[in-house]
């Protein structure tokens, strides 16, 4: 439907240009002969793959152990995945690769987790020292960075507007996401109001969605003052600091969420990790922040206080449930400010920081459970770390702000291309 016009990409691999000289014949035979070596110690040494499929319900233990995965290796696995790749919630159907030894075939040697279909995580066990290595294979993509211009109609909504100008079914929600953070669309928006998106868009062989980020949003209403929020990454693409701030460094919040320090500096994860000196498998029901006994804790949305009591295991704890039913827990709190039944505010101080209960060391312990009952990992709560970027952050936010401003003033230059007759929406395309 989009006519697009002079689209370019660009491929982030480049290809290696060989040289061309006459190759020496003694060399040359040499050459064919390793790899012929390497082949026949390939095929004799080759792992036996077997599929590892998620059932409903599994986890990742459950589905290697399915596999023949022995208890001791899958939490190595894990362990090893835990500490380099986001896995994300597991899908009933999904499929992970395990290789076995071809000599000892109980032994698994390499484990595969395809991201999508161009982005594949291997984990190797090492011969020398039998360590899992990490290790990961990209196939070419093609990235697009594409403007994208909107104005709010007479009777359009956000997300109906962002379809029409031309935003991909999977970058929608994202989108509206973080234009919602600063623009409350049920009060201030006015039709009228424009809007602007910078996207970097990625797919493999050209048409294959992989995945999209928003560089870039602003919004100028009659209601709303002319505000933009920019992306900001570090090389950690785990880093819970990645998310969208004003230039000068404000954080926006997603999804209403809050965060439940000032400062957050994660000392343990969610999910399975092998206990240090126990040496048994433990489950991590949520993340450990570090934090001076005393610092204020903030309840991360509005909600209703469901616990606030002392327990042997939790300390005092407080637990919030929210309007999507889900759960927010605070523990280990050497105060409780709030009680049971009580209403409280997003960024409203509810404890603070300490160490009661089962805990060695001052620190917060804080769990989403979900409306099922279960927990889930509060990074993909979508949070953010802090609520203003400081020092080196801040300067390496100013140089990717600097960043996202040339690549928008590119397109202030380039030919508009409307994209159909009924909206005045259009799309500008950069490239790199
Ligand atoms: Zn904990």
């Amino acid at each position: 439907m989009i006519g697009v016009i002079g689209v370019q990409t660009f491929s982030c691999k480049k290809e290696i240009e060989e040289k061309k000289t006459e190759p020496d014949p003694e060399a040359q035979l040499a050459e064919i002969q390793s790899r012929i070596d390497s082949l026949e110690d390939f095929i004799e040494n080759q792992p036996i793959l077997k599929p590892a499929v998620v059932e409903p319900n599994f986890g990742l233990f459950q589905t290697l152990q399915k596999a023949g995965l022995e208890q001791k290796q899958t939490l190595k696995i894990i362990n090893t995945l835990a500490d380099t790749v986001e896995l994300g919630p597991l899908r009933a159907g999904q499929v992970f690769w395990v290789g076995f030894d071809p000599i000892d075939t109980t032994k698994a040697v390499i484990f595969r987790y395809a991201e999508n279909l161009a982005t594949f995580h291997f984990l190797m066990t090492d011969s020398v020292t039998g360590e899992w290595r990490y290790k990961i294979v990209e196939k070419p993509l093609n990235i697009r960075y594409a403007m994208y211009e909107g104005i709010l109609k007479e009777g359009g909504n956000l997300y109906n507007t962002l379809r029409d100008i031309g935003i991909p079914q999977n970058m929608v929600g994202i989108v509206a996401g973080v234009l919602e953070c600063k623009v409350s669309f049920r009060t201030d928006a006015r039709v009228g109001d424009r809007f602007k998106i910078l996207l970097k868009e990625t797919r493999f062989q050209d048409s294959i969605w992989i995945g999209g980020k928003v560089l870039y949003a602003g919004y100028a209403g009659s209601r709303v003052k002319h505000s933009e929020a920019f992306l900001y990454e570090e090389a950690d693409p785990k880093s819970s600091f990645n998310a969208h701030y004003t230039e000068d460094g404000e954080a926006l919040v997603h999804s209403g969420l809050r965060y439940p320090l000032d400062r957050l500096h994660i000392t343990s994860g969610f999910g399975y990790r092998i206990h240090p000196t126990l040496g048994t498998r433990m489950f991590h029901s949520g993340i450990d922040y570090r934090g001076a006994i005393g610092t204020p804790v903030y309840a991360v949305a509005d909600g209703i206080v469901v616990l606030s009591s002392y327990g042997e295991e939790n300390g005092n704890h407080i637990a919030i449930k929210h309007s999507d039913n889900s759960q927010s827990w605070y523990l280990h709190l050497s105060q409780r400010g709030v009680g049971a039944g009580q209403r409280v505010k997003g960024r409203q101080i509810i404890g603070k920081v300490g160490n009661t209960g089962r805990s060695n060391g001052s620190h917060l312990h804080f769990a989403i459970k979900q409306p099922s009952g279960s927990w889930m990992n509060p990074a993909l709560k979508k949070m953010i770390a802090t609520p203003k970027l400081e020092g080196s952050k801040f300067e390496a936010l100013k140089e990717q702000v600097k960043n996202i401003k040339i690549m928008l003033s590119k397109t202030e230059i380039a030919e508009a291309k409307s994209i159909n007759d009924s909206t005045d929406a259009i799309v500008k395309w950069v490239i790199e």
